[in-house]
């Protein structure tokens, strides 16, 4: 007799994390970063260039993509 037990495709699913980002204040646009990637501490839509809010998201959690690393004890 064969028991198929009901795997789940656990390789396939990306932990989501509730991570803060920047959204664009405008509601017609769409722009949005992850606040790893705000570069600097003017928040500025990229699209459209109006001002961005903080805010946050369930987002595949990224594990150190960021492009700022803090280098510790080199
Ligand atoms: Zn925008």
């Amino acid at each position: 007799m064969f028991l198929y037990s009901s795997r789940k495709k656990t390789a396939e699913e990306l932990p989501e994390e509730l991570t803060a980002i920047w959204s664009c204040s405008d509601e017609n646009c769409k722009g949005w970063m992850r606040d790893n990637f705000a570069l600097s501490s003017t928040h500025q839509c990229p699209l459209c260039q109006s001002e961005m809010v903080k805010s946050e998201r369930m987002l595949v959690a990224l594990a150190n993509t960021s492009p700022i690393h803090h280098k510790v004890g080199e």
